[in-house]
């Protein structure tokens, strides 16, 4: 079985991918960043999400030394030139609150019209010092008037994908996980590797 350190200390996160991996029928042995206690936290300070992923899978790769999947994500919404992009989860502030995100999102655009919005994945694969290899996703739809919804994290309670009329904290994981920015970067990434040593 091929290992792989999951880099990522987001629950949420590390649940969605080892559904899309058990999804994807690959056989790796996932390790994850609690398994090595005195790791470092990477410092996300790259200016694009495929600039953090590529910090976090090198970032760890460094100190876990095997192989490495990170991802960086999320929203990025039309009517706000692209905002809270690469800033998702400190939107409303450094306590990374969910619930305050969502709401400092919808007063934004309260009376606002265009409401069109893309949820955005860029993951990255390290096999070794010095090389990278990344993958995005995207998964596009519309904010929604008010949260719905208790499943998922995030903006899963504002988010409407295009093609439903409920959001993905309504819709459910197992649905979140056919069509997801993450689903399809983390599907990419995973072939990837497969097809370097099927
Ligand atoms: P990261 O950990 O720096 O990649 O931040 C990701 C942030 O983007 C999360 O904290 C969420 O606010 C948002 N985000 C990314 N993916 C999703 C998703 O699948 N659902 C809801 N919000 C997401």
């Amino acid at each position: 079985m091929r290992k792989l350190l999951l880099a990522t200390f987001n629950s949420n996160k590390v649940r969605e991918i080892n559904q899309i991996a058990q999804d994807s029928g690959a056989d790796f042995e996932f390790l994850y960043l609690k398994d090595f206690p005195d790791i470092k936290e990477v410092v996300e300070d790259g200016s694009s999400f495929e600039e953090n992923a590529i910090k976090k899978a090198q970032g760890y790769y460094s100190q876990a030394n095997i192989p490495t999947l990170a991802e960086d994500s999320g929203l990025s919404v039309v009517s706000l030139a692209g905002s809270p992009g690469i800033y998702s989860s400190r939107f409303a502030g450094e306590e990374k609150d969910d619930y305050h995100n969502n709401l400092k999102l919808l007063n934004m655009l309260k009376d606002e019209t265009e409401r069109d919005a893309q949820f955005i994945c860029c993951a990255a694969v390290v096999l070794g010092p010095e090389v990278a290899k990344t993958f995005k996703g995207i998964l596009s739809g519309n904010i929604a008037e008010e949260m719905k919804g208790n499943y998922g994290f995030g903006y899963d309670p504002v988010f409407i994908p295009f093609g439903y009329n409920q959001t993905l904290a309504e819709i459910g994981i197992k649905t979140k996980n056919k069509i997801s920015h993450r689903k399809q970067a983390i599907t990419l990434a995973l072939d990837f590797l497969i097809k370097l040593s099927p």
